[in-house]
């Protein structure tokens, strides 16, 4: 059984999730972000493209080809390869994204990341995967005697055509891997033999003590008898308070104490798990309500991201907001919709006129987690400042609808969040995402940006107009419709 440097970081996070997958296959979630995942895969493959270009006359392996096939490779002694493969005699593989041969014998990795800096925190710690690659090396008889990563630049603004050398930093890190390598040789030896043991404990993992943000698809496999409504979904637990029950078998909210110390809105949720019932603050919801402004403008964007800025003026990352849903609720309860696609990747000077004149400076603007189309907005001001008053009004003038169910409306049927997605279906379940070609904000963003960027895009354009445009009503829409219901709650 081999070891890929994948494998190696998901083993360093779980080594019961690694063994499943490599043990069990079948059993192995395939997990919910497959596109999500897909469109980091496309990003990185993007920006390996444009490292390739430090470095001419570099010569590319073909993408699958083995560790033999390298090997004849070498043998021709070229200065740089895109993609060598090795594998160790204890079958651990690594792919190499740029390995240059230096003059003493000794050999040069570079490692491609596609984040705008080196990550070393515990999840996620690029120095690891450069001691696994260097391991491989080594384990193959080649002296490493240099490391770097590449990563992207995060002060770099498209002007024009992309200039690698602009877009793109290259770090050595020799000196942290030292620090670091005999300890990750002795994790890749320990992960090898943990993969090859035929059974392992699979009534519980890890996690079981840990909260829900650690989980990963794989949780329910090694801990089948967690009930419905268990102590995981309440918000903002603590590791501690968790262990402490599940140490007590106590893994249901029912099954906690009274006694149990749990912050207000953690014992509003247990409560109305208890009860069955939401538990609801009339006085906070009618405040928070009666001091909107009208006209009340329900907004919501959806928004392109990518590794590799796509637009002049754009840096690494940033989003997009290629479309805009508004409803805008009068005082008189007269309901009116407006919304915007952009037709190419171009900056959404048009969407913000057309925006501006329809909202005027003027009410309250209402989204759902304020924060992100708060922060596009700030974008937008950078990029486009002749919007600057308009934009700023939006800001100043914006209420988040979610914060109501964060901690004046607790409904055990949320599950502890408070997420649209899940308040929706509680409070008007008339409204439903079920049905729509496209229902989530990951699947907006691939699906319009297929349709701009790809000349053999082969869907049917006004159809995926069309989905795109009910998908980002259907967000806004979703807003009026609790408005409406929590204003009948309160009168
Ligand atoms: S839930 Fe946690 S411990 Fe369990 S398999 Fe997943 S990551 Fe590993």
């Amino acid at each position: 059984m081999f070891l890929t440097k994948t494998n190696f970081i998901q083993y360093l996070n779980c080594p019961e999730s690694v063994w499943l997958l490599k043990n069990k296959p079948n059993e192995y979630p395939k997990g919910e972000f497959s596109l999500f995942l897909e469109k980091l895969i496309k990003e990185g493959y993007e920006v390996e493209e444009y490292a390739k270009r430090l470095f001419p006359n570099g010569i590319n392996l073909p993408e699958k080809e083995s560790p033999e096939y390298t090997k004849r490779k070498l043998e021709k002694k070229y200065k740089y390869y895109f993609q060598p493969a090795f594998k160790s005699p204890k079958g651990v593989f690594a792919r190499i994204d740029i390995l240059e041969r230096l003059d003493v014998k000794t050999w040069h990795i570079y490692e491609i990341k596609s984040s705008t800096s080196i990550k070393k925190d515990k999840n996620n710690n690029h120095l690891m995967d450069v001691c696994f690659q260097k391991y491989v090396l080594q384990e193959n008889g080649m002296k490493v005697s240099k490391s770097s990563i590449i990563h992207l630049n995060r002060e770099y603004v498209k002007k024009g055509d992309i200039i690698p050398e602009e877009l793109l930093q290259i770090e050595n890190v020799n000196d942290e891997l030292d620090e670091l390598y005999s300890s990750v040789v002795n994790e890749i030896n320990a992960a090898t033999n943990f993969i090859s043991k035929e059974v392992i404990n699979q009534d519980v993992c890890s996690c079981r003590w840990k909260t829900r943000s650690n989980h990963c698809d794989s949780f329910n496999y090694f801990n089948k008898k967690i009930p419905d409504y268990s102590i995981y979904e309440i918000g903002r637990i603590s590791a501690k308070k968790v262990g402490l029950l599940v140490d007590n078998d106590q893994t249901s909210i029912l099954d906690i104490p009274f006694d149990f110390v749990l912050n207000t809105n953690q014992q509003t949720q247990v409560e109305s798990v208890r009860q069955e019932q939401p538990i609801i603050n009339y006085d906070n919801i009618i405040r928070h309500l009666d001091g909107l402004e009208f006209p009340l403008h329900f907004i919501d964007y959806e928004t392109y991201a990518s590794a590799i800025p796509k637009l002049d003026g754009m840096s690494p990352h940033k989003h997009l907001p290629f479309q805009v849903s508004i409803h805008t609720l009068a005082e008189d309860g007269t309901l009116t919709h407006f919304e915007f696609l952009l037709e190419t990747m171009e900056m959404p000077n048009a969407m913000l006129g057309a925006m501006q004149e329809f909202t005027g400076l003027d009410g309250t603007f209402i989204s759902w987690h304020a924060s992100f189309e708060i922060g596009r907005n700030n974008d937008l001001k950078e990029w486009l400042p002749e919007y600057n008053s308009y934009l700023n009004y939006v800001n100043e003038h914006m209420f988040d609808l979610e914060t109501i169910f964060k901690k004046d409306y607790i409904d055990y049927r949320f599950h502890g969040s408070s997420s649209i997605k899940k308040v929706l279906p509680v409070i008007a379940p008339n409204l439903s995402y079920s049905e729509l070609e496209v229902n989530n904000g990951t699947m907006a963003l691939d699906t319009w940006g297929r349709m701009v960027l790809e000349e053999e895009f082969n869907d049917d354009i006004e159809q995926t107009r069309m989905n795109l445009f009910e998908y980002c009503k259907l967000d806004t829409l979703a807003m009026v419709e609790i408005y409406r219901a929590l204003k009948i709650l309160i009168a």
